[in-house]
């Protein structure tokens, strides 16, 4: 629940270095106690991009994130899944591409720094963030198309390949490999 006048405009003021981060959850009442859990939901305008390649999600990307936490003997085991919109270019006739991205994941968040886990409760709080930037990061495509059967762009003319199109395959022959069949016949016919 954000106050009436809470920032709605999804941008994140970097200045605000003692703003808490959406993905920090407190886990108090679970700290110690095996067996509990809790179901919450998150939703948050995403502070910082999600990705680096052709496709990503964008800082203030809505982010909704069903958790379950559990506690368990070593730590508080927090299961989820992410729902977010990314955003690319079809690398092939580079229209903008929007992407549904919904993807799970599993961490133990550890009480003690054990080399077993990646991850400790600090605080009687769990920070999400790596977790689910890894899960979204790999979830993304690295060749982004806006559908599967997309012609892409005409190499000369730089136009649009109209639908069904069937690239040519090796009908053109290289110059340079022209140039050599030339020679090749040339030399043939001068052996006989
Ligand atoms: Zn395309």
């Amino acid at each position: 629940m954000q106050p009436p006048d809470a920032r709605r405009d999804g941008r994140v003021n970097s200045l605000l270095v003692s703003s808490p981060s959406p993905y920090v959850v407190n886990v108090r009442d679970l700290v110690h106690r095996p067996g509990e859990m809790r179901e919450r939901e998150l939703d948050f305008g995403a502070p910082e991009k999600l990705g680096e390649g052709a496709a990503s999600v964008a800082a203030g990307e809505p982010v909704h994130i069903d958790l379950r936490l559990e506690g368990l003997h070593e730590g508080v085991l927090a299961t989820g899944e992410v729902d977010t919109v990314a955003h690319g270019e079809c690398v092939r006739c580079l229209d903008p591409v929007t992407l549904d991205v919904q993807v799970d994941f599993q961490e133990l968040f550890a009480y003690s720094p054990d080399e077993a886990f990646d991850f400790v409760v600090r605080d009687d709080q769990l920070d999400l963030e790596p977790v689910v930037r890894d899960a979204v990061v790999l979830s993304l495509p690295f060749q982004p198309v806006c559908r599967p059967d997309c012609p892409g762009l005409d190499p000369v003319t730089g136009e649009r390949l109209p639908d069904g199109y069937e690239r040519p395959v090796e009908q053109d022959i290289d110059p340079r490999w022209a140039a050599l069949e030339g020679f090749r016949t040339e030399q043939d016919s001068n052996e006989k």
